[in-house]
C-alpha cells in the first residue's frame, strides 16, 4: 500500500515521513492557514515536503515560517529547495545559526564523527538565516511553538513543544527506531550533555512525541519517555 505524504498528529500537525519513517518533517498549520514546517530531511526531501504540503490542502504560498531543529544534513538538507521554493529563510537556534549559514555541520565529539565530517556530502546547501532562536520562546505558530534548548547532539539542538495540541517534537534529542534510544554518539557534537540536556523533556507536558527519527507514540509517550530517562541517569 502505498503511504500518505502526511501523518496527522493531531488537528492543524502533520508528520511528514521523508526517509520511511526514518527522517521526518512536521507541519503545524493555524487557523488562518498559515503554515509553519520544521525540519526539511535530506537533500533529495525538498520536493517530497512540497508534495505533502499539496496533499494536506496547502500551497507553497501559505508557508510563512521555516524551523530546523538542528544543522545536520538529514533535517537541513532539504531546506534550499524548500527555502528556494517558498523564498523564506530559515529560524533555527543561535548556536546553530552559523552552521545552516555556511552548509556545515558542528563539531562532532568523537574521531568516528569527526571522519565522517570530512566524507564528501556530510555538509549541506547553505541557507540563509531568518531568525535565531532561544531557549523559551514561544513563536507565534498553530497557536504557540515553545522553543526548548536541548544541545548535545549539536550546540543550537533544539526540542519544539505546541502547548495547544500536546505535540512534542523531541528533535534527535531522543530517537524511537524500534524504540526509545539516543542518537548515534559518534554524530554528537557532546554525547554527555546529550544525554543531560534529554532530561528537559522529562519535565513538559505533552500527550503526544513525534520524532525526527522514527514513528511517534500516542499512548503516554511522557511515561515512556520518563521511564527511558530514569534507565539513563544523568551523571
Ligand atoms: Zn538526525
Amino acid at each position: 500500500m502505498a503511504r500518505d505524504p502526511a501523518v496527522l498528529l493531531a488537528p492543524g500537525v502533520w508528520r511528514i515521513p521523508l526517509l520511511g519513517d526514518w527522517v521526518n518533517g512536521f507541519v503545524f498549520r493555524d487557523d488562518d492557514d498559515q503554515v509553519t514546517l520544521l525540519d526539511m530531511g535530506l537533500s533529495s526531501s525538498g520536493p517530497k515536503v512540497i508534495t505533502a504540503l499539496a496533499w494536506i490542502g496547502s500551497d507553497v504560498t501559505d508557508v510563512t515560517r521555516l524551523l530546523l531543529t538542528h544543522a545536520h544534513s538529514d533535517h537541513a538538507g532539504g531546506a534550499a529547495h524548500v527555502a528556494q521554493r517558498t523564498g523564506l529563510g530559515i529560524g533555527v537556534h543561535t548556536d546553530d545559526a552559523g552552521f545552516v549559514r555556511s552548509g556545515t555541520v558542528p563539531p562532532f565529539g568523537s574521531a568516528l564523527g569527526r571522519l565522517m565530517a570530512r566524507l564528501p556530502g556530510s555538509g549541506f546547501t547553505a541557507v540563509p538565516v531568518a531568525e535565531e532562536l532561544t531557549d523559551g520562546r514561544v513563536l507565534p505558530v498553530a497557536g504557540g511553538l515553545r522553543v526548548v534548548h536541548t544541545p548535545g547532539h549539536s550546540p543550537g539542538h533544539a526540542s519544539y513543544l505546541h502547548e495547544e495540541s500536546g505535540v512534542l517534537v523531541t528533535g534527535d534529542a531522543i530517537f524511537n527506531v524500534r524504540r526509545l534510544r539516543w542518537p548515534l554518539r559518534a554524530l554528537c557534537t557532546d554525547f554527555t550533555m546529550t544525554r543531560q540536556s534529554a532530561h528537559r523533556l522529562g519535565e513538559l507536558d505533552y500527550t503526544t512525541a513525534a520524532f525526527t527519527h522514527g514513528p511517534e507514540l500516542r499512548d503516554r509517550p511522557r511515561v515512556d519517555i520518563r521511564a527511558f530517562l530514569a534507565r539513563h541517569p544523568v551523571g
